[in-house]
């Protein structure tokens, strides 16, 4: 699904088969989950295919790395290079791009010597096959900051996100909603949350949360077009008096929200900010002017 015999990757400075590369078992980051890596999406533009926000991930990227003293020694520009030559070599324009930092050899529980990089892409639709999720309020927390790095997007981190997705549709809902270590409204496991309420938008502060790529350019349309946004931190009992809400992230892109534990927001989808931003969002990942949206 993720690669065919035909598919090339870039490893360790070379452009080479998906099916001939190879990882070394003894890897770090196999064995502890320290390792960091990226989601970036490229679109087919007006423009021809642009990587979106190509510099800011690499540079996430960079800061992962240096968060938990991963030797990262690439350049953001180099990386966006070799980011397209795996799309052309690929033929790929809509795609998503998974760049990945792991680890050298290493049992203990020191700082790796030597690292590898890889850099793979394929054709990846919609994240959720549904136009709208039916979420619960997660019984995992995100991961408390004072132990980890929680603004690095770092391999082993994912565990406590792949549990809260796994108990959210063992209990038949779409995705979880997940909270901070003092009980308030962080993310999604791999999303930004925001809510809408009397025509302001509301979003956790970062410090608890990834700072997600998406999550600055739905900030960034909220100040192009005029719509109030807020960060604070809120309970999860506020969200019952909420009128809509949504998910955004580079997989998800913009997504609505249509109910919390089996509640529904009081108004249509078609009717909040958030469709607003998801329709604004869909110009700026194709290079199309958005200016529209606002009539
Ligand atoms: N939070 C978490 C935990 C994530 O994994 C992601 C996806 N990277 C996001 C938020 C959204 O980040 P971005 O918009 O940069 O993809």
């Amino acid at each position: 699904m993720y690669y065919t015999d035909e598919t090339v990757i870039f490893l360790d400075g070379k452009f080479i088969k998906a099916k001939d590369a190879k990882a070394d078992l003894f890897s770090q980051t196999l064995h502890y989950g320290f390792g960091a890596f990226e989601g970036i999406r490229a679109y087919q533009t007006v423009n021809g295919t642009k990587v979106f926000k190509a510099h800011e991930h690499y540079e996430r990227l960079q800061r992962s790395c240096a968060l938990v003293h991963i030797p990262f020694q690439y350049g953001v520009e180099e990386l966006t290079q070799i980011t397209y030559q795996v799309l052309e070599k690929n033929n790929l324009s809509n795609a998503y791009i998974r760049p990945l930092v792991f680890c050298s050899p290493n049992m203990s529980l020191t700082a790796p010597k030597e690292i590898s990089v890889m850099i793979a892409a394929w054709d990846w639709g919609k994240y959720f096959s549904n136009q709208s999720l039916r979420l619960c309020v997660s019984s995992y927390q995100r991961p408390n900051p004072k132990s980890v790095k929680v603004e690095a997007k770092v391999c082993g981190h994912y565990v406590n996100s792949i549990m809260a997705t796994m108990e959210a549709k063992e209990r038949g809902f779409d995705e979880a909603l997940m909270l901070d270590m003092n009980g308030l409204v962080a993310e999604g496991p791999g999303a930004n949350f925001f809510f809408e309420k009397e025509g302001v938008l509301y979003t956790p502060p970062l410090g608890n949360i990834l700072p997600g790529i998406t999550r600055s350019t739905v900030m960034d349309i909220c100040k192009e077009l005029d719509m109030p946004l807020e960060e604070k931190y809120f309970r999860p009992e506020e969200l019952f008096e909420a009128d809509s809400a949504f998910f955004c992230g580079t997989a998800a892109e913009v997504i609505a929200i249509e109910s919390i534990e089996g509640q529904p927001f009081a108004k249509p989808w078609k009717n909040s900010m958030g469709l607003i931003i998801q329709e604004a969002y869909k110009c700026i990942v194709l290079d199309k002017s958005y200016s529209y949206v606002i009539v």
